[in-house]
């Protein structure tokens, strides 16, 4: 299990969401693989000379790319079989954030979620309209749902009662864990001091169309703040929004808590008021200091510094 690490700058981690991940031995070696390679890629991002934005960008998009994780080609879908993304970002030099919500047409909906926060006067843009701005920017389309995804489907339809299940939403996790999971998210610190943190997801199998997680929001999915550090959460979606779980994490972090007590004193809070197996978030403070954090079995992260780049299945357990 790793405890503490820490880093000169550049420093990106990356998660590969909190859940079961009850998978065989080959799929976890490459989903440790892919997400040491997303590290590396926003590292590299950074040694070329772009800043902690950029980074995380890069870093989501060799996760969203890779359809092994719950975003871009390998979202999970809602309750009508259709793929609804969110996804969100954070530079915070400057805390302008982008988020984009319940959209269906881009391959990489964390650069729509760059162009909101960059190119727009908004902070969330929703479902059509977003979806637009995939033309209008040139934005490479999502290819074709995959085989996998499309036999899940089919397999979690015909077993569950989901209408019943979205009464309570703790009993959605009790009863079925390995519907939440696999979301992607990435936080850098660059040369400059500069944070940054990203999120990006299909959302939770068979959710009510038109549901939004905290992915795309501020202050839940993700936040950023180059006076404390930056967070990128997962988890059941809506217990990450009412506790603002990164903002939670980073104002400690601002308060001058280290990224590994801000997360634990995060997660604790959370477990506390939602139970286990609801949420993990991964974080860097602007001293360098990473942390993993998590009250599910397992949630894979990676993270890429000058001298390494390391990956595991699961950071510190909070029980
Ligand atoms: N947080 C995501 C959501 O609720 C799901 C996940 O992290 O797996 O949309």
């Amino acid at each position: 299990m790793y405890t503490v690490f820490r880093c000169e700058k550049p420093i990106v981690i990356v998660h590969g969401g909190a859940g079961r991940w009850n998978v065989d031995e080959e799929t976890r070696v490459r989903v440790l693989e892919v997400l040491k390679n997303a590290a590396k890629s926003g590292l590299e991002a950074i040694l070329r000379g772009g800043n902690a934005v950029e980074a995380v960008v890069s870093s989501v998009k060799v996760l969203e790319s890779s359809g092994l994780f719950n975003a871009g080609i390998g979202s999970v879908l809602n309750l009508f079989g259709e793929v609804e993304m969110d996804a969100g970002i954070m530079d915070g030099k400057t805390l302008r954030a982008g988020g984009v919500a319940a959209v269906t047409r881009p391959k990489h909906p964390i650069e729509l979620a760059r162009i909101v926060m960059e190119k727009t006067d908004h902070v969330l843009l929703v479902g059509r309209g977003a979806d637009r701005l995939v033309d209008l920017f040139g934005l490479e389309p999502r290819p074709p749902i995959p085989q996998r995804v499309l036999e899940k489907y089919r397999e979690l339809v015909r077993n569950i009662d989901s209408v019943r299940y979205w009464r309570k939403l703790r009993e959605l996790l009790r009863v079925v864990a390995p519907m939440v999971s696999d979301t992607v998210g990435a936080v850098a610190l660059d040369m400059d001091g500069n944070v940054a943190a990203a999120a990006s997801t299909g959302g939770v199998w068979l959710k009510l169309p038109g549901r939004v997680g905290d992915s795309p929001i501020p202050g839940a999915g993700f936040y950023a703040d180059n006076r404390g550090g930056g967070a990128s959460a997962t988890g059941l979606g809506e217990t990450i929004v009412m506790t603002s779980l990164t903002r939670f994490a980073v104002e400690l972090m601002i308060q001058g808590k280290s990224a590994r007590e801000a997360c634990i004193e995060a997660i604790t809070e959370l477990t506390r008021r939602f139970g286990p197996d609801t949420a993990g978030i991964v974080a860097i403070d602007v001293r360098g200091e990473i942390a993993s954090v998590h009250n599910t079995e397992y949630m894979p992260f990676a993270y890429a510094c000058r001298d390494r780049v390391e990956a595991a299945f699961s950071g510190i357990r909070i029980r």
